[in-house]
C-alpha cells in the first residue's frame, strides 16, 4: 500500500527545506504514473475459501462490518520519535471511538523502548534491522553497513522525545561533518520488515480468537528509491504504507509527501531560473512579504526565515514540521491503515483518490478516507469545519454499523 506521493525532487536540494519546490508536481509531469494510495487491486475480486469455493468479495458497508466484527480485534498503537506535537493517547482514543467495542486500541508507547524493555530483541539486532532500511548517501555515494550502524546506534542512544527527523538531520559521520542525504529517510519495505522482524510474535501471527493489527506513527521519513529518465535515483516520498499487518505512518511523510500548493513550485522554479535562492511569486504582495522579512532581519538572507515566512503565508494551504493540526490530519490515514491491515483492501480504506488529471487539488472532497495527493486536499479532509460531515455517507455507514 503506498501512501501521498512527493513525487519528483532534486536529491540534492533534499536537505534545503526552505527549498520544497523540487519535492512535489509528479501528478502534473506524469499524470499517468501509477500513484495510487494502494497496491494495484486485483483484475478479479474473488476471495477464495475453504474448499475451493469463491466468493466474490463485497464491499458493501453490511459485507465489511460482518468480516470486521467476526473477531474481536486489538489494534497495537506505537510511536517511533514523531513530532513533539503529536499525541498518541489523542489518536487511541479517536480510533476507539470511531471502530467501535469490537476494537480495543493500546497505546505501548514508543516501539524501540518496548522492545528492549521486554528483552524480545537485544540492542544491535534492533540497530542492525532499522540501519539495512536507511536510504541515507554520501552525495550520490551510498553509505556503508558499518556507516549506517553507527548513525543508528547514535540515534538508538537518542532521548527518545525528541523527534527522529530534528536528531537525524543533525548528525554526521566525521569531524568534518560532511552533509549526509537522506539521512532522515527509509526504504519502505525494508523499514516494514524490520518492525514486523521486532515485533513481538504474539502481534505479528495470526491467532483463532482474535485479530492483531500494528500501527507505528513514525518521525522516519519513508519512501521508495525510484529511477528517473535523468538517470539518477530519486527519492519518492510517502505518508504511510503497510507491510504484513503493520501499518506506518510518517509525521514527515505527511509534509513532506503531498504535493505542496502549485503555485508555490512555480516560484521556486522561477526562482532557480533567475539564478537567486529566493523564490519569484506570480503575486507580487507574497514577494513584498518576503522582501520586508530579510529587511527587518538587517538584510540577512537566512534559509530558516525565509522557511518561516512562507510557512505563515500558506498557513491555511498546507502543513509544516511539528504543526499542531497533525492530531487532526493523521487521523484519515491511520484509519485508512487499520482498516487496510484488517484486509479491506477496497472502498472501506479509500473511498476516492485524488484525480490527478485536474492538475490541482480538490478542496470539496470531505471524507477523511480519501486518498488526498495534495497538501490543500489533505487539509480539507482532515481539519474539521464545524458544519463539515466526518464521512461519507459509505463511511459514515460502516462506522455506525460497527458500532450498533
Ligand atoms: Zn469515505
Amino acid at each position: 500500500m503506498k501512501w501521498y506521493h512527493g513525487g519528483l525532487q532534486n536529491p540534492s536540494s533534499r536537505f534545503e527545506s526552505w527549498h520544497p519546490c523540487t519535492k512535489n508536481m509528479t501528478n502534473i509531469e506524469d499524470p499517468n504514473k501509477d500513484d495510487s494510495l494502494f497496491a494495484p487491486a486485483p483484475r478479479v475480486r474473488i476471495r477464495t475459501v475453504a474448499g475451493h469455493e469463491a466468493v466474490p468479495y463485497s464491499d458493501a458497508p453490511g459485507a465489511v462490518v460482518e468480516r470486521l466484527l467476526k473477531k474481536p480485534v486489538f489494534v497495537h498503537l506505537f510511536t517511533d520519535g514523531p513530532d513533539r506535537v503529536f499525541n498518541a493517547d489523542h489518536l487511541a482514543t479517536y480510533l476507539g471511538n470511531t471502530l467501535g467495542p469490537n476494537f480495543t486500541v493500546q497505546n505501548h508507547g514508543d516501539f524501540t523502548q518496548f522492545i528492549l524493555s521486554q528483552k524480545l530483541q537485544d540492542r544491535e539486532e534492533v540497530i542492525r534491522r532499522f540501519a539495512m532500511s536507511k536510504a541515507a548517501t554520501k552525495g550520490s555515494i551510498p553509505l556503508s553497513v558499518n556507516e549506517k550502524m553507527q548513525l543508528e546506534q547514535q540515534s538508538i542512544d537518542r532521548d527518545p522525545a525528541v523527534p527522529f527527523r530534528e536528531f537525524a538531520r543533525s548528525q554526521s559521520l566525521s569531524e568534518r561533518r560532511e552533509r549526509l542525504i537522506h539521512n532522515d529517510y527509509y526504504e519502505t519495505s525494508a523499514l516494514g520488515a524490520a518492525f514486523l522482524y521486532l515485533l513481538p510474535e504474539s502481534m505479528r501471527t495470526p491467532h483463532d480468537s482474535r485479530r492483531d493489527t500494528v500501527i507505528v506513527v513514525t518521525g522516519r521519513g519513508i519512501g521508495n528509491m525510484e529511477s528517473s529518465y535523468l538517470g539518477r535515483p530519486i527519492l519518492h516520498m510517502r505518508g504511510g504504507f503497510s507491510y504484513g499487518n503493520v501499518g506506518v505512518v510518517s509525521t514527515t511523510g505527511l509534509v513532506d509527501a503531498p504535493g505542496k500548493p502549485a503555485e508555490l513550485g512555480r516560484a521556486y522554479q522561477r526562482g532557480q531560473q533567475l539564478g537567486g535562492g529566493l523564490p519569484d511569486f506570480d503575486r507580487q504582495e507574497y514577494n513584498q512579504i518576503i522582501f520586508e522579512a530579510i529587511r527587518k532581519n538587517g538584510n540577512v538572507l537566512d534559509p530558516k526565515l525565509i522557511e518561516q515566512t512562507i510557512q505563515e503565508m500558506f498557513a491555511d494551504r498546507m502543513l509544516h514540521y511539528d504543526d499542531p493540526r497533525l492530531n487532526e490530519a493523521i487521523k484519515g490515514i491511520v484509519l485508512s491503515m487499520s482498516l487496510f491491515t484488517l484486509g479491506e483492501h477496497g472502498q472501506a480504506a479509500q473511498c476516492s483518490t485524488s484525480d490527478l488529471s485536474l492538475g490541482e487539488p480538490d478542496i470539496s472532497k470531505f471524507c477523511r478516507l480519501h486518498d488526498a495527493h495534495w497538501q490543500e486536499e489533505l487539509l480539507a479532509t482532515q481539519i474539521k469545519q464545524p458544519d463539515q460531515p466526518e464521512f461519507c455517507d459509505y463511511h459514515q455507514t460502516i462506522f455506525e454499523k460497527l458500532k450498533e
